[in-house]
């Protein structure tokens, strides 16, 4: 079991290999309908890959913590996994027990994040914005949105100063919105949030200035009985009546937003036809049906609150843009709310040629944002490009000599797999990895700790003078999930088959096979 669980690991890995660094390559993903994702991002490649073998999983599970604390970085984490795992095998063939060489792995993951720390430099005040340019084209390199990383890291660097507070900074307060159409360099930022909707009534104004918003999570609407109720009527005047009565309670409901002061209305839910023309007619904006993290973020970027009955609303709860218009991007009608003041919510417009490039460069513009607030929340980074692997894995050796047993075989080894990083980056762009290896380690021998492999060039040089810059988040949290997820794998012995645990039956995806035996 214990094999085969590795094997099945380092597979997964071995996958995503080719796609590190800014040589790598995509993959082509089709998935069972014929749908296909092009795309160089490992959590994206792991998730939509098919996978069922439960050792291969837990490295996916790698990648998805990854995402979430770092938002990038997914295939170093993955490749580091997977190498300390072919390591380890090496060791068991020695006769070196797994609890062992887990025991050893776990000192080395200690040790590097040790060495990780002492060698990061810190962001200072005045060279905040600069780093943050290099850091968001550096996650871009490479990747489909390579050609104009500039333009865009422009854009994220400015919608993160805007966004952040203090030291907190929201990736949710980042809107991404995709549009097929015009080119990359058409990307653009908008001081506001962009709704992929139209207003609701064609008698409403396309344009607003100086707007006025009420936020409303409720419907504009009749509201239902609770229950199914049938309503008796006898006579031509109670059904007139009944008409007038609800004609009476919509006008109500416009009436108090009209009252308010409003002059652009945002809702959650539904507003009825009959409300929408009573709106139409005092010239307000309404758009419906508008995604509770939208209604969010319009509340940061406009100061409004989001009301939840519409006889609450007051003046005070208005939220205020510049502009509030309808505007025709590609094909379609959308809502621009512009021009906030202070806006603590932002959009970035991403354009593009087809769908496929700008879903991909989507997945780098959120890895590039993703390493930005890394590198704002902790104030620390590192030069990229193999530097940090190999200030760890030496430093790991120089460890190693300290330690007596069977531990320190362990250690070297977690030392060597650290290597396949800037070995990886050698190869993927066609260089040989011995020679690169070989200058690397003479240079970082020489104390010039951000040597790394310049791919283009095929020379060795300072990543932090050449600015490529990443996060110290992305380098510790990559070598804390692959060496947990390793000690994990090493500690299992067996595969046993379970019941699942509502009760039923696990379900046997081949052939009828207990899971976990028949891979
Ligand atoms: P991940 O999913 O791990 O982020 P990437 O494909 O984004 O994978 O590759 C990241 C690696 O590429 C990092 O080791 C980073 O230092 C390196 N890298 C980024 N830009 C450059 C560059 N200009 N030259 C050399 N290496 C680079
Ligand atoms: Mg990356």
């Amino acid at each position: 079991a214990q094999r085969n669980n590795i094997m099945a690991a380092r597979l997964v890995a071995e996958t995503v290999r080719t796609t590190l660094g800014p040589k790598g390559m995509d993959k082509m993903i089709v998935d069972s309908l014929g749908d296909i994702t092009v795309t160089n991002d490992g959590v994206t490649i792991l998730e939509e890959m098919e996978i069922e073998h439960p050792a291969a999983k837990m490295i996916v599970e790698v990648a998805k913590t990854q995402e979430e604390e770092v938002g990038d970085g997914t295939t170093t984490a993955v490749i580091i996994a997977g190498e300390l795992l072919k390591n380890a095998e090496n060791l068991i063939d020695k006769d070196i027990h797994p609890t062992v060489i887990a025991r050893g792995y776990r000192m080395a993951a200690d040790k590097s994040i040790e060495i990780l720390n002492a060698i990061a430099e810190t962001i200072s005040k005045n060279n905040e914005a600069e780093i943050l340019q290099k850091i968001a084209t550096t996650a871009m390199t490479g990747k489909g949105a390579e050609t104009n990383k500039d333009v865009l890291a422009k854009l994220i660097v400015q919608a993160i100063n805007q966004i952040a507070e203090g030291n907190k900074v929201d990736k949710e307060n980042i809107k991404l919105e995709k549009k097929i159409g015009n080119g990359v360099e058409d990307s653009e930022l908008i001081q506001g949030i962009l709704l992929d909707k139209e207003r609701v009534h064609s008698g409403m104004p396309t344009k607003v200035e100086n707007a006025k918003i009420a936020l409303l999570d409720m419907a504009l609407e009749m509201k239902g009985p609770e229950t199914d109720t049938k309503i008796q009527i006898t006579s031509p005047d109670q059904m007139q009546g009944f008409l007038e009565q609800e004609e009476k309670t919509l006008k109500n409901l416009a009436d108090k937003v009209i009252q308010s002061g409003a002059n652009v209305v945002v809702c959650q839910k539904g507003i009825d036809d009959l409300v929408q023309h009573f709106l139409a007619k005092k010239n307000i904006y309404a758009v419906r049906r508008v995604s509770k993290s939208d209604m969010e973020r319009v509340a940061k970027a406009t100061g409004a609150k989001i009301i939840s009955k519409v006889s609450e609303l007051t003046s005070q709860d208005l939220g205020t843009a510049g502009l509030v218009e309808e505007n025709k991007v590609g094909d379609e009608e959308m809502t621009y709310i512009k021009d906030c003041k202070e806006a603590k919510a932002v959009t970035i417009l991403i354009r593009g040629g087809s769908a496929h490039v700008i879903d991909e460069i989507e997945r780098a513009v959120k890895d590039a944002i993703g390493d930005c607030i890394a590198a704002l929340k902790n104030g620390k980074i590192v030069g990229g490009a193999g530097a940090p692997e190999m200030e760890v894995s030496r430093g790991l050796r120089n460890y190693a000599n300290t330690l007596s047993g069977r531990e320190q075989l362990a250690v070297q080894a977690f030392a060597d797999a650290i290597e396949i990083v800037p070995r990886t980056l050698a190869e993927n762009a066609g260089l040989d990895p011995i020679d690169m290896l070989t200058e690397l380690q003479a240079e970082h021998d020489k104390g010039n700790k951000w040597a790394g492999i310049n791919v283009f060039q095929g020379k060795v040089i300072d990543m932090m003078k050449s600015g490529v810059i990443e996060p110290l988040k992305i380098k510790t949290q990559a070598i804390k999930s692959a060496s947990e997820v390793t000690e994990l794998i090493l500690r299992i012995d067996d595969v046993i088959k379970g019941s699942s645990k509502d009760g039923k039956m696990p379900q046997m995806p081949h052939g009828g096979m207990p899971p976990g035996m028949d891979y």
